[in-house]
């Protein structure tokens, strides 16, 4: 029943796809044994000394508000992690702690949208950047990416797709669901269109730790005239495997971070001071445990694709994140993507996303996560291939 108050909670939350999701989780929920390659959530465990570090600041007192900034240990920190990784060089007051990257999101598009002004997306993208900016009333562009250039978002493809009322250009490197990089020349050259265009970029580099063979992230904010104009998002859920500490942060010019920080406030006071605390831990600390977490998904990537290729299914090139966008449609079987998860659920217990929710207008391609031990990938693979068999056979049956 549509009310006055749901209509109105309709236009706010567009919630992409929302209902396939809740039905898969009807139908997984049902069964035993599922190996889930859906959520973006790691497997793996926070590292043990990060912990640590939250159980200690809670011991000594964490448990209040914190400057709406963070606190400045924290900030400072991420400053010299950004520097220590070639990004600009910022100070502490021109970084926003934020209760996950997420949050940042919604808090830029609340800042600096108008009701018209456009963001340009790339797409297939992670969606809640569209979602933040539809509650702003802004108007999201979409930049359509294909398997031809491995999902690559280019400044020649932007370019067409920029007017007078752009405000916005989201990059996304690597992005997610495709797992593709973006290359260093391509985020020059993006860079010098933002400029041409007095563009705001956001950047959200949440995964640009995790990147696999050469492929490497050039932080935009880094090249010349571009940090007064971008807002790095980033985050510790997916390279400290923090997810459920819900912190992130956005770091960008003091004079846009300055009024984000007021929007911050109003929605959270501040981040949760043991997260900070954590985090903390997590930038000062060893840093060898995003490299055995990099090693681990590398091998889990490499064990998709094995599975993928046996099977004769197209993919992108994983460059980077921890995703593997692979291609229904090559399967030749004459089915969505959508329709290819359901059944892969309920016949061969292995949940994954159809690209749609992120944006894909082909329904062609679904995400795997890199988010299971390589033997349950094995065991996942083997039986999507059982899967696509009896897809095949029906597709048999019914031409006789
Ligand atoms: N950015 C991208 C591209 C993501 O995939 C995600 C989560 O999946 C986020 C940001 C938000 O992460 P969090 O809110 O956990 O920091």
């Amino acid at each position: 029943m549509t009310t006055p108050n749901t209509a109105r909670l309709a236009k706010r939350v567009k919630l992409s796809d929302g209902a396939l999701i809740t039905r898969m989780l009807d139908i997984a929920e049902g069964l035993e044994d599922v190996i889930k390659l859906g959520r973006g959530d790691p497997d793996l465990d926070t590292p043990a000394h990060i912990i640590k570090a939250g159980q200690e600041a809670l011991a000594n007192g964490a448990t209040h508000y914190t400057h709406p900034l963070g606190i400045a240990p924290l900030r400072e920190a991420i400053a010299d992690n950004i520097r220590a990784y070639g990004g600009a060089d910022y100070a502490a007051d021109e970084i926003m702690i934020t209760p996950g990257g997420q949050q940042g999101m919604f808090i830029i598009a609340l800042s600096l949208l108008d009701p018209g002004d456009e963001i340009i997306v790339p797409c297939p993208g992670y969606n809640p950047y569209q979602q933040a900016a539809e509650m702003s009333d802004a108007v999201v562009v979409k930049i359509p990416m294909t398997l031809a250039t491995n999902f690559t978002l280019t400044a020649e493809m932007i370019e067409p797709h920029i007017t007078e009322r752009s405000k916005i250009l989201v990059l996304i490197n690597p992005n997610n669901p495709t797992g593709s990089v973006t290359p260093p020349d391509e985020v020059r050259k993006i860079a010098e269109l933002a400029k041409k265009h007095d563009l705001i970029v956001i950047s959200d580099e949440i995964y640009s730790r995790l990147t696999f063979g050469n492929n490497t992230v050039l932080p935009v904010a880094s090249l010349p005239d571009m940090k007064e104009r971008t807002i790095t998002l980033s985050g510790f859920s997916k390279a400290y495997a923090m997810t459920g500490w819900r912190i992130g942060y956005l770091a960008g010019p003091r004079d846009l971070i300055m009024p984000m920080s007021e929007v911050n406030h109003a929605f959270a006071i501040s981040t949760a001071a043991v997260s900070q605390h954590a985090a903390l831990a997590a930038m000062t600390g060893p840093q060898d445990c995003v490299e055995e977490m990099r090693q681990t998904y590398d091998a889990r990537r490499r064990a998709i694709c094995k599975g993928l290729d046996a099977i004769g299914m197209g993919y992108a090139e994983p460059q980077g994140a921890f995703y593997v966008y692979a291609n229904v449609a090559s399967l030749g079987l004459g089915i969505t993507a959508g329709a290819f998860c359901e059944r892969l659920l309920a016949e061969g217990r292995v949940m994954m996303y159809p690209g749609t929710i992120y944006g894909d207008h082909t329904d062609d391609f679904v995400r795997m996560s890199m988010t299971q031990p390589v033997d349950r990938i094995e065991i996942a693979m083997q039986r999507m291939a059982q899967v696509v068999e009896s897809f095949r056979a029906d597709a048999r049956a019914a031409a006789i």
